[in-house]
């Protein structure tokens, strides 16, 4: 078949996959049901999406760049279902309501400018994956990892850890990509965790708040009111009054929205 020269769109994050195993190890990370619903987010020249579709369940990849039809139209069939647009615009749940899935899972190699406007789209539209299998910068995965008192560790680490277990696969190096980007990459495993759902929009703007101002303690983020309720659950977990944000874990701080 002929095929025009693909040009790489840097501005739309492109490093497309190149290793194999890595691909497998990849697709491999998530077990499946021919029931379920798998998205994938910038399928590419489909690297990922041919290992995908063979899973058995129901494929839907949304992808911005049109010129990468020509790669991905040979898989299209009852299982898989191309869309191409901007995944940040769009209503991903008018495309869900089309189906009928027991669980939703997602997989994405994701361009590396909007990797946070993404997870946040995923947490925010109510999508609640499963769990999602995420290929993102090193230095990222280990934001999302991180432990409270590291330099990592801030609002979006403990916005994540609110609602997934995250834990980091295995790091890629920058060679297994082509292009070859600046920096190496990491896969990070995200399964959704049993969440107080009537607590997220809350938990949401209080951590806000708490982070607000890097440099500045918890009392000055959340004003004397709001502090001095939650300053007795602080001192039960050994914090003292000048806290900042950073030093604190997940659970102190959901015990502490619950007490506001
Ligand atoms: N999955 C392929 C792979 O692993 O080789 C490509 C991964 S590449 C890092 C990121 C992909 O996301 C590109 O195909 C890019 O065109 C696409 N992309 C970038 N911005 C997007 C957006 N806002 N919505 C959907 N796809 C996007």
């Amino acid at each position: 078949m002929f095929m025009e020269k693909f040009i790489v769109k840097k501005k739309f994050g492109q490093n497309f996959l190149k290793n194999d195993l890595i691909i497998e190890k990849i697709v491999n990370s998530i077990e499946v049901n021919h029931d379920d619903l798998i998205i994938e987010v910038g399928p590419g020249k489909g690297a990922l999406t041919k290992k995908l579709v063979k899973k058995g369940c129901k494929v839907i990849a949304f992808e911005i760049d049109k010129d990468t039809y020509p790669y991905l139209k040979d898989l299209e069939n009852d299982n898989f279902s191309l869309i191409y647009d901007d995944f940040l615009n769009i209503d991903v749940n008018s495309y869900l309501s089309d189906y009928q899935y027991h669980d939703l899972y997602i997989v994405a190699n994701l361009p590396y400018y909007i990797t946070t406007p993404i997870i946040t789209k995923i947490i925010d539209d109510k999508l609640c994956p499963k769990a999602m299998i995420l290929m993102v910068q090193k230095e990222v995965a280990d934001r999302f990892s991180a432990k409270p008192g590291s330099k990592d560790y801030g609002y979006f680490t403990v916005k994540l850890n609110y609602y997934f277990a995250v834990e980091k696969l295995f790091n890629v190096k920058k060679t297994e990509f082509n292009p070859v980007p600046k920096v190496d990459s990491a896969v990070v495993s995200f399964k959704i965790k049993d969440y107080d759902k009537n607590l997220a929009k809350k938990f949401d703007n209080f951590i806000k708040d708490a982070f607000k101002m890097k440099r500045k303690t918890l009392k000055n983020n959340l004003g004397s009111d709001l502090f001095n309720k939650v300053l007795p659950i602080l001192m039960e977990a050994g914090f003292g009054s000048d806290v900042r944000a950073e030093q604190i874990d997940l659970e102190t701080f959901i015990k502490m929205v619950k007490e506001t």
